[in-house]
């Protein structure tokens, strides 16, 4: 039995294969699937196999053109398409570890004109509108399933994972909402599940009995005319009939307007849908979404709500989660705080994927893993001694990754706590995440043995006097005042004043700036007080999320709510219910100079929820405003084109930030070698994911290294870091590739 983790380390028995332990790295696009060869998805997996994941799914590959998500998608209909996918798992099985490949049609969620559906029904998410298939196509996409499927066991996967939920196309065919037809494939239940079981048992019949076959079912789907929860019972059990190996667990369409992984979400919110299935089928169960320590995962097992849990953003956050679970280190894991800011934002934005968190995901040739290079060769450029000022995270990421490079470092941090922003941020409801970012940091400053200053306010007469011939700046920002008349009145604060010094706000406010600070300060002062004390009942409650259990009591007191009747899921489609409103503290108005919607600048896949919440609180989100002056009687301004006075206790001020980097010029002047990071060296667009990765560059820079013939997923490869003023380049070249490929 596992020391540490007794659930989650136990090995899970397929039969005709055994995995290690019981975690999967569910499926993420990460944009590497496109590329010309897939030698860096390779190593990107090979990455997280090492660190002891029990098996892998890929992103979505599409069975033919029509299922593409985007033009020129991934897909797997041609023995060269298999041949270009071997380099995947035969990397992955050289570091020891086990993959499936998703199979995925978008159906009428493709961004391209050839897109198909069971019915002609346009959705917001593409602009184009469906072709409705035809009974043959529908008989020719089932076989370009199993052909798929086929071919994946042929490049070598382990298995395939079928995608059934997320509102794609096999999810399109089984809830009324999507499918109007009127043939075999339509109207009543047996008819619309008759694609998916087609598929299911076609994949098995082609791929043999020892082949890894996934099937991941919309559990909830959050959507009106969704499925009831006794099809979603039906459909498992013919799923298991059909010869799947494992269930996953889908929560949620992609056009669902109830947010199921943003960091808002409740750790672990929805195992308890998979629970609800346990005991209908005799297949091992897979919960999902928002899981993200060891500690939830063994939880969730431990209380038999399922036999294995998936975790996605995990393993962008940290390769090494499951090893470092697995060896009593969960302490030192890199957890992913739900941010969607590297990952789903860079891919909905057709970026390539990373991690705010870990620069080094998806670019694990450019940026190997420290513990992959032989840092003997590390030469600092100028000494091996240097200091990092300011302790938020550009300063923390760079500082550990200079120690951790073989520097003595000085971390000076004018604060109590490391952290800077961040130390604002974690307050803000919805986003205790933040938490774990500090504590990752201050466990590495620990381990890499950074030399931490704190309540320093460090001068540049000081850093001169203790002799430091280069340093970082990472002093960050200071917010911007803005020249509005009367920004001297008592009534005025700023958010840091709301936010870290905890000064008393009235019922009536005013914020002046609605980016992402001022949604977070309009967040935090219309936060509800009458709430439920379990958060995934208020988190459920909020969403109108209904549950196959016993209803949720309505909650009390609430003059603002609207009606609060738990619907049963048998006969309210989708999993939903009426939202309850919950009563505000405050009256909140969040204004903006510019015109156009507030909030349009904020996350593509988080903004829409807390826009949403906002508006759930009751909260005037005002554009195109003037402001004219502040006084006894309130804020001036002129809106909706006219002149008001907006009789406010208090005006928030969230107008952005001014870097800081005082200490440049002196430090400068007196010859010391200076990098700036993070705010202080530009404060316009900055956000944490730049300022650590700034970090993380900068530190390479100072180190100068010239690393060669480092041995990365089993092949050699010469790594070339240099630093050019103030900015890192890293180049690998692949100087022999395996045999195999
Ligand atoms: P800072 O975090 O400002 O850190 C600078 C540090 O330097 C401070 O700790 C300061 O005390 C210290 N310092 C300054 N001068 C000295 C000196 N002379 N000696 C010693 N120490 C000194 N970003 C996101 O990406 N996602 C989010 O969801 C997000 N939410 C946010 C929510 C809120 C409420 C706030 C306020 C910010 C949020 N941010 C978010 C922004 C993010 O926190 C910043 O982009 C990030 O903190 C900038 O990092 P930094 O290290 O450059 O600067
Ligand atoms: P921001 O996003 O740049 O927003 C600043 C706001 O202030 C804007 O609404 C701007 O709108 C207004 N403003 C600017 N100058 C002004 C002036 N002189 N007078 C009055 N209003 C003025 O900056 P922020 O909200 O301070 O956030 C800082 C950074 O933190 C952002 O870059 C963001 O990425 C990051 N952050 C991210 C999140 C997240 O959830 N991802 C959350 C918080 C913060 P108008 O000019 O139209 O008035
Ligand atoms: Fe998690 Fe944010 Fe990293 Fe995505 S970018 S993996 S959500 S920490």
């Amino acid at each position: 039995m596992h020391q540490h983790y007794p659930h989650l380390f136990a090995p899970l028995d397929l039969g005709f294969t055994t995995l290690p332990n019981r975690i999967l790295m569910g499926s993420m696009h990460t944009g590497l699937e496109e590329h010309k060869t897939l030698d860096r998805l390779a190593d990107y997996f090979a990455a997280r196999a090492r660190g002891g994941v029990g098996l892998m799914v890929t992103g979505g590959v599409a069975p033919n053109r029509q299922g593409w998500l985007a033009p020129f998608g991934a897909k797997l209909s041609t023995g060269a398409e298999a041949r270009k996918h071997r380099v995947v798992p035969e990397t992955v099985h050289d570091a020891g570890g086990k993959i499936a490949l998703q199979i995925l049609h978008a159906g009428r969620y493709g961004m391209h004109p050839m897109l198909v559906a069971p019915s002609p029904i346009r959705t917001r998410i593409s602009p184009f509108r469906p072709w409705e298939m035809s009974p043959r196509l529908i008989r020719a996409t089932i076989r370009d399933f199993s052909n798929t499927a086929t071919l994946a066991r042929e490049a070598g996967y382990d298995g395939v994972e079928i995608m059934g939920s997320e509102g794609y196309l096999i999810n399109q065919f089984i809830v009324p909402r999507t499918n109007k037809r009127t043939d075999d494939w339509g109207g009543p239940f047996e008819n619309r599940i008759r694609f998916p079981l087609e598929i299911m048992r076609a994949v098995r019949e082609k791929t043999g009995p020892d082949f890894i076959v996934i099937f991941r079912i919309s559990m909830l789907d959050l959507v009106e005319e969704g499925s009831t929860w006794e099809e979603v019972v039906a459909l498992a059990k013919a799923i298991e009939q059909a010869g799947a190996t494992i269930i996953n667990t889908g929560i949620g369409w992609h056009e669902a307007r109830i947010p199921t992984i943003a960091t808002l979400v409740p750790r672990g919110a929805y195992a308890w849908v998979t629970e609800r299935l346990r005991g209908e089928v005799n297949i091992p169960l897979i919960a999902t979404n928002r899981i993200n320590t060891p500690e939830k995962a063994e939880e969730i097992l431990a209380a038999g709500q399922a036999d294995m849990v998936s975790m996605a953003r995990p393993f962008l956050a940290d390769p090494d989660f499951a090893q470092k679970a697995s060896e009593g280190r969960a302490d030192q894991i890199n957890t992913c705080i739900a941010c969607n800011q590297a990952c789903l934002d860079h891919v909905f934005a057709g970026k390539e994927a990373s991690c705010l968190v870990n620069p080094r995901a998806c670019r694990e040739i450019q940026y190997p893993p420290l513990s992959l290079l032989p840092t003997q060769n590390s030469q600092p450029k100028t000494q091996n001694r240097i200091a990092v000022v300011g302790a938020g995270p550009a300063g923390l990421s760079c500082a550990t990754e200079l120690a951790a490079r073989g520097l003595e470092v000085h971390l000076y941090e004018s604060a109590s706590e490391i952290g800077g922003q961040f130390n604002m941020a974690k307050r803000i409801p919805g986003k205790e995440e933040f938490c774990e970012t500090l504590r990752y940091f201050g466990k590495m400053i620990e381990k890499t043995g950074v030399h931490l200053h704190l309540n320093t306010r460090v001068s540049a007469a000081e850093l001169l006097e203790k002799g430091f011939r280069e340093v970082v700046l990472a002093t960050g920002v200071a917010p911007r005042t803005p020249t509005i008349e009367g920004i001297g009145h008592p009534r005025v604060l700023s958010y840091t004043d709301v936010l870290l010094h905890g000064k008393p706000v009235g019922p009536r406010v005013a914020i002046i700036g609605a980016g992402g600070i001022g949604f977070d300060v309009a967040m935090f002062l219309t936060e509800p007080t009458d709430i439920p004390a379990d958060p995934l009942d208020h988190y459920r409650q909020e969403w109108g999320i209904a549950s196959p259990y016993p209803p949720i009591s309505p909650p009390t007191n609430q003059p603002n709510q609207s009606t609060s009747q738990p619907v049963n899921q048998s006969t309210n489609r989708g999993g939903l219910m009426q939202p309850v409103h919950f009563p505000v503290p405050r009256q909140v108005w969040l204004l903006q100079r510019s015109k156009g919607k507030v909030g349009e600048h904020l996350s593509k896949t988080t903004g829409w929820a807390h826009r949403l919440t906002l508006k759930n609180r009751g909260v005037h989100m005002w554009s195109a405003v003037q402001y004219h002056k502040i006084d006894d009687a309130g804020l001036h301004l002129t809106a909706n084109g006219a002149m008001q006075v907006l009789e406010v206790d208090n005006v928030i001020i969230c107008a952005g930030q001014e870097p800081q980097h005082s200490l440049l010029a002196p430090l400068e002047q007196a010859g010391v070698r200076v990098h700036r990071i993070g705010g202080a060296k530009l404060a316009a667009e900055l956000d944490a994911k730049r300022a650590i990765e700034e970090g993380m560059l900068v530190a390479a820079a100072c180190t100068s290294v010239f690393l060669k013939n480092c041995n990365i997923s089993g092949r050699q490869i010469s790594v070339m870091e240099h630093g050019l003023n103030g900015a890192a380049h890293f180049h690998g070249f692949k100087k022999s590739m395996p045999a195999s490929v």
